[in-house]
């Protein structure tokens, strides 16, 4: 038995055949939906390809036409500035007192750290960038997107997303634009049609799901599982993608240890502000990052440019974190962004055809120091008790789309080699 159909959950039941996989909602898909609004396509939060999985690539890439970005185009702001992304490696976007501080202190950065390992992400940023981009950029990010202090950030959640410095891309971002992009998301595919939900449909197909099944408690000495709906189903093994503090609460019997370390499990929430504007080519990029710490929102997309549309219109999603336990007034959260992005990508408030707000109160999972000891407190006494995990937050811990069906593959695959061998 699986508990969520996810990326994970489906993953698990595409190699293990005959595993059922029940969900909670009425849909399968988990983070990687997509719904349509006003005529266009919005993911949660920006959703793209990037996979160099081959065996992901060859599942997903058939699933209809794809629009292939052989460059993503990916922008900052800050203050009125528009530089390309990542900062360090575009010194020469910025203006020129601040692109002298920037080298000066990446340089001397890495004299004075060289071979220091860092204790947390502030170091981190420290020994790679120096003191001029992590107080300037890096410190003004993190706190409106992670919401948590830099030093109290582990380092285990940057090799999906930042990449470490290279002198000579630096030095050369310095001089003069370059066109060389150093990210993981240099280029991307993307459905010309449905969102990136598009690419995954297809698995949909192939699994045992049974929708609108919310799992409440989970007896693991009887191995059953209570429902909502009050149905109570038995397992001979069972596979949880679904939020690891969740499942420790469902358990009755979990000592107090492990709800504790479940309890110090953090994530944020988030909240995609999407919007149609009746004006084509507002801005160059596919996506952008705001650095400005009076503005809420942290990334912006322009799902028409993903999926390669052209229609005289401009689809714009705003994603806004906040932390787990903040109540903001949505429908101010909705006006603010939209007011800010028009102020940014000079459009006026009639140009809006339609937008609206929504919320996913369980986002990126927040990789503090104490994330990764606690993960493995809960889930070795899961695997004790019977029950695996898997997925973005069946482990707590960021995975890209094609590492959480992976990683229900691995499991499947592992439950496959055990069952041969006995
Ligand atoms: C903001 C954001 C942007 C991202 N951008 C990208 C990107 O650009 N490219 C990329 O490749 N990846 C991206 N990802 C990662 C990708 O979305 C995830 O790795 C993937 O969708 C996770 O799949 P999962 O199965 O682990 O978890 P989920 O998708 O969360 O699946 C878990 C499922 O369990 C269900 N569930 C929860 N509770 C219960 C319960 N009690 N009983 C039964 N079912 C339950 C949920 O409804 C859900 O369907 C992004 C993630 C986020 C958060």
């Amino acid at each position: 038995m699986v508990l969520g159909a996810g990326l994970a959950g489906l993953g698990f039941a595409r190699h293990c055949p005959g595993a059922r996989v029940f969900e909670a909602e009425a849909a399968p898909g988990g983070y990687a939906r997509s719904h349509e609004f006003a005529g266009a396509w919005f993911d949660q939060g920006a959703h793209i390809c990037h996979s160099q999985d081959e065996d992901w690539l060859s599942l997903v890439c058939a699933a209809g036409p794809l629009h292939e970005m052989p460059k993503s185009v990916v922008l900052n702001h800050k203050a009125g500035h528009w530089f390309a992304y990542p900062v360090q490696n575009h010194l020469a976007d910025l203006p020129p007192d601040q692109r002298d501080a920037a080298l000066k202190d990446f340089l001397s950065a890495q004299e004075q750290y060289r071979g220091r390992e860092p204790l947390n992400y502030e170091e981190w940023c420290r020994f790679q960038y120096g003191d001029y981009l992590l107080e300037n950029f890096y410190r003004l990010y993190t706190a409106k997107y992670w919401h948590v202090p830099m030093a109290e950030l582990a380092t285990d959640w940057l090799g999906g997303r930042l990449l470490p410095s290279q002198v000579e891309n630096i030095l050369a971002g310095a001089k003069g634009h370059q066109e060389e992009m150093q990210a993981v998301f240099r280029t991307f595919r993307y459905p010309r049609q449905g969102g990136f939900e598009a690419l995954i449909a297809p698995l949909y197909r192939e699994a045992d799901i049974r929708l609108n099944r919310r799992a409440v408690a989970v007896d693991a000495a009887r191995r059953r599982v209570t429902f909502q709906d009050g149905a109570v189903e038995e397992y001979d093994a069972l596979v949880s993608t679904i939020p690891l503090p969740a499942l420790a609460g469902m358990i009755p019997d979990a000592p107090a240890d492990v709800r504790e370390a479940a309890g110090r499990l953090r994530a944020l929430q988030h909240y995609c502000v999407n919007f149609v504007v009746d004006r084509e080519n507002l801005s160059a990029a596919n996506w952008f990052y705001v650095y400005d710490p009076d503005i809420a929102v942290s990334r912006v997309s322009f799902p028409f440019s993903l999926s390669g549309e052209r229609n005289g219109r401009t689809a714009i999603q705003a994603e806004i974190f906040v932390p787990g336990d903040a109540r903001p007034d949505e429908t101010a959260l909705r006006e603010q962004a939209v007011a800010d992005l028009g102020r940014l990508l000079k459009f006026s408030a009639s140009e809006v055809a339609a937008a609206e707000i929504c919320a996913y109160p369980m986002s990126y999972v927040v990789s503090d120091l104490a994330r990764a000891a606690a993960v493995r407190h809960v889930r070795d006494w899961l695997r004790g008790r019977g029950i695996e995990t898997a997925g973005l937050f069946g482990n707590w811990e960021y995975v890209w789309s094609d590492r959480a069906f992976a990683g229900g593959r691995a499991l499947a695959e592992a439950k496959g080699r055990e069952a041969g061998s006995s």
